[in-house]
């Protein structure tokens, strides 16, 4: 959980955890008007570095481009208030949460008279689903709640009002007992998790959904799908049916918090062996390797603070 110390970066000061507060009527509170990105930076041999940095800026500033929200910092702005929020809290491992909204000004779905405000804060998380979850896998459900289809809600932007439906997907699979949620979408093919993206190994070739399927295009979903190119390992798009994931040999999901964790049940249905599968392993080695600048960074992920 977080740690309610240190500084966070707030409409371009620095001030102290407790000072970064807003107003009760702010916008955001009542109409879930914000974007925001996670993001992760790793402590390696050579230092500190944040993953994939300018990925995560960029789809921050495409989230606030589809709801007309304009920032009043740059792309390149952001990027070094982020550097300075983790260096600032001397922080060399951490999860960093960028998030823009629209604060207090009027009452009103109308958001165009708030202004656009912009914070940063950093703190020490640990693996998302568990750390052993990472080597065992987790146990999930589809969800009765569908993802939002695309003329509702657009996915593609990683905005808060979205958080709605993921809480509900989510609040029903822990009641269930489950780990996590699978989400279909509007036509009834895979969709995502409620904070992850998801993929199918069968046969030696992975598969998951394409943009058309209501998801967020994840950043770990993309390095993944490089990763695999770059091994050999042939990767498609293409839409995924609720028993394909029963009939595959290995599933898992990907995200910056979830990073790479195995799915080892869906719906009670043991997936392959019921343990982490070796194209999984392959990937999360790798992933991680490059992570810890045990491989070289051949795609340029690095920023080192
Ligand atoms: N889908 C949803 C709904 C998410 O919240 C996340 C986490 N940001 C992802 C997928 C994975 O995206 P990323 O790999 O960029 O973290």
């Amino acid at each position: 959980s977080c740690e309610a110390s240190g500084k966070i970066w707030f409409n371009g000061e620095m001030v102290d955890w407790e000072d970064a507060t807003i107003h009760v009527l702010s916008h955001v509170v009542h109409y879930g008007s914000s974007v925001f990105e996670g993001i992760r930076c790793y402590r390696n041999r050579k230092g500190s570095a944040i993953f994939r940095l300018r990925e995560h800026v960029r789809r921050l500033f495409d989230s606030a481009k589809i709801y007309r929200m304009e920032i009043p910092y740059t792309e390149e702005q952001i990027c070094d208030a982020i550097t300075e929020t983790v260096r600032e809290n001397g922080l060399d491992e951490c999860y960093i949460r960028p998030v823009v909204y629209r604060g207090y000004g009027e009452m009103g779905v109308n958001p165009v008279n708030c202004p656009v405000e912009v914070a940063i804060a950093a703190w020490e998380w640990g693996a998302y689903l568990g750390a052993e979850a990472l080597e065992v896998g987790v146990d999930v459900g589809v969800s009765t709640w569908r993802r939002m289809a695309p003329n509702t809600m657009p996915n593609l932007a990683k905005a808060g009002g979205n958080y709605l439906n993921s809480q509900l997907a989510k609040m029903e699979a822990v009641r269930h007992g489950y780990d996590e949620a699978i989400m279909l979408d509007y036509h009834g093919y895979v969709s995502e998790g409620s904070g992850e993206n998801i993929f199918i190994v069968t046969d030696g070739e992975l598969q998951t959904p394409p943009v058309s399927s209501s998801l967020l295009k994840g950043i770990t979903r993309d390095s993944v799908m490089k990763i695999a190119r770059a091994e050999g390992v042939p990767v498609r798009e293409e839409p995924i049916t609720r028993e394909m994931l029963y009939l595959a040999d290995e599933i898992f999901f990907t995200g910056t918090a979830a990073e790479i964790t195995p799915v080892r049940s869906v719906d009670g249905i043991e997936i392959g062996s019921g343990r982490r599968g070796p194209v999984t392993e392959m990937l999360q080695n790798e992933f991680f390797r490059i992570i810890r600048a045990e491989s070289e960074d051949s795609f340029g992920w690095l920023t080192y603070l």
